[in-house]
Parts: C-alpha cells; sequence; structure tokens
C-alpha cells in the first residue's frame, strides 16, 4: 500500500507519457524527442568493439569513449539498416 503511494508520487505531477510505449518524460519536449529518434526505431548504431547497440550516435560515441577508451571510428559504425 504505502509503496504504492510513494511509487505514485515520485512519478510526478505534469509528466507526460508516449501513447506508443508508454514511456514516461518530464517534459513535451523530451517526449517529442523521443518519438522523432527513438521510439519504434530499432537501434541503428552498433559498437564495432562489442555487442552494445544504440539509436543515437552520441551514445554510441560515449559508450566508446568510456567502455573502450577509444574514440569512434566513423568508418567502422554499421547500420542495421542497411541489410
Ligand atoms: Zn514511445
Ligand atoms: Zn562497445
Amino acid at each position: 500500500m504505502f509503496m504504492k503511494i510513494i511509487i505514485v508520487v515520485s512519478k510526478g505531477v505534469g509528466q507526460v507519457y508516449c501513447e506508443q510505449c508508454n514511456k514516461g518524460f518530464k517534459n513535451k519536449n523530451s517526449l517529442s524527442c523521443h518519438k522523432r529518434f527513438d521510439c519504434g526505431k530499432t537501434n541503428r548504431f552498433i559498437c564495432s568493439w562489442c555487442s552494445y547497440s544504440t539509436k543515437r550516435f552520441h551514445t554510441l560515441k560515449r559508450h566508446c569513449t568510456k567502455v573502450h577508451k577509444c574514440p569512434i571510428d566513423m568508418n567502422l559504425i554499421m547500420t542495421m539498416e542497411t541489410h
């Protein structure tokens, strides 16, 4: 009971939800950004060093720098769209 109330409160008032996937966002800007770049999209950017994949280029860039300590090599990026 108590936990349930906490969850509802922490979700916050005024949060917007994507009608497609039900994901919650803080504001309309984040939601429209999600709709444009995230929602329903398959992971396009795949890391060449491991099986990590993401929808956003900058996320892959960050992943490579953080995990592999190596800046991203544009030539190694594959996209799933080309099959
Ligand atoms: Zn969505
Ligand atoms: Zn990787």
